[in-house]
């Protein structure tokens, strides 16, 4: 137990991690425990992300904004740790379309807009106290994370990053699902939709199968496209399509989904009262986390199953054509 697994007798060959298993959502006050970046997409805990803004001026190009007072992501590394954020280790500068900041591996490292290269020094006290806080679990740090928000020249950036054309099929992260898994995983989701949902949630949201979960089930990543909320994906844990695990993963899904609803249509994230209460609509467990038992490959194994569609699935989405 040292190691912090041991060998599940009752299934040879697999391992089992401790319990409680988490959904991370977003700002639910838990970090990330995804592996090391293989795609170089870095895993995202709490985040924000803002809409677009109209330009008050023309859109000038980075090099306008990186003057002198740009700084490489170690000096702003320093800085953000001499204002007090001593949990951070290391500051990515990154160049997204809406993700201007977000906290990974366990609140230790700050993935910024390469617009706050050159913040001014209030900018990065106010990313000083969302680092110390940790996310946006505190007033003071949502109230910072607003102010940021504010900083006209990220705007600008966003905008002329915007303008660029995008990436076609770009991945929030590596996806291991097989063909066969991704339509069973989009059926899924079209059938409890209906079932679960009353059909309220939009079809065609991207769902995708994470095998660098490690202690986490799902999650359910917002996002804000022209002003309106969208949901960026839900992604699930890999192991859950094994056999033994069918019970966990339509949880798993319909927590997601009731995250996705609240986000929608409340505006809210994590696993507050209006998320408790879609949870409850949808008849998912109403808590962040499970002590159900999770069967598990050995590290590095692919999952290729696909599970069957319940009979309930097959009859009203074949209703549907
Ligand atoms: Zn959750």
């Amino acid at each position: 137990m040292a190691a912090g697994r041991h060998r599940d007798r009752r299934t040879p060959g697999r391992v089992r991690r401790p319990l409680p298993w988490r959904r991370n959502c977003p700002n639910n006050g838990t970090a990330t425990s995804e592996g090391p970046r293989r795609s170089g997409v870095a895993a995202r805990t709490r985040s924000a992300s803002f809409p677009p803004v109209e330009p008050l001026h023309p859109i000038p190009g980075m090099s306008d904004i990186m003057t002198d007072a740009s700084r490489s992501s170690d000096e702003v590394l320093e800085l953000l740790r001499a204002s007090g954020a001593r949990r951070l280790r290391a500051v990515r500068l990154r160049s997204n379309r809406s993700t201007v900041w977000s906290l990974t591996r366990g609140g230790s490292q700050l993935n910024l807009h390469r617009a706050f290269a050159a913040a001014p020094e209030e900018v990065l006290e106010d990313l000083a106290v969302i680092a110390r806080a940790g996310g946006l679990a505190v007033p003071e740090a949502r109230e910072a994370s607003r102010r940021v928000s504010e900083w006209a020249p990220l705007h600008r950036e966003l905008e002329r990053i915007r303008a660029e054309p995008r990436r076609a099929g770009r991945p929030v992260g590596p996806c291991c699902a097989t063909s066969d898994q991704l339509g069973y995983l989009r059926r899924m989701y079209r059938y409890l939709n209906r079932s679960r949902f009353a059909g309220r949630l939009p079809g065609g949201v991207p769902i995708r199968l994470s095998g660098r979960m490690k202690s986490r089930l799902g999650h359910m990543k917002p996002c804000v496209v022209d002003g309106r909320r969208r949901v960026l994906e839900i992604a699930i844990n890999a192991d859950l399509m094994l056999s033994g695990n069918d019970d966990i993963r339509h949880d798993t899904l319909v927590h997601e989904m009731a995250h996705a609803a609240d986000w929608l249509f409340d505006g809210e994230v994590g696993h507050g009262p209006t998320w408790q209460w879609w949870a409850t609509y949808a008849g998912c467990e109403s808590r962040a986390c499970t002590t159900s038992r999770i069967r598990q490959t050995p590290q590095g194994s692919a999952v290729s199953r696909v599970p069957p569609l319940p009979l309930a699935a097959r009859v009203l989405l074949d209703a549907d054509g």
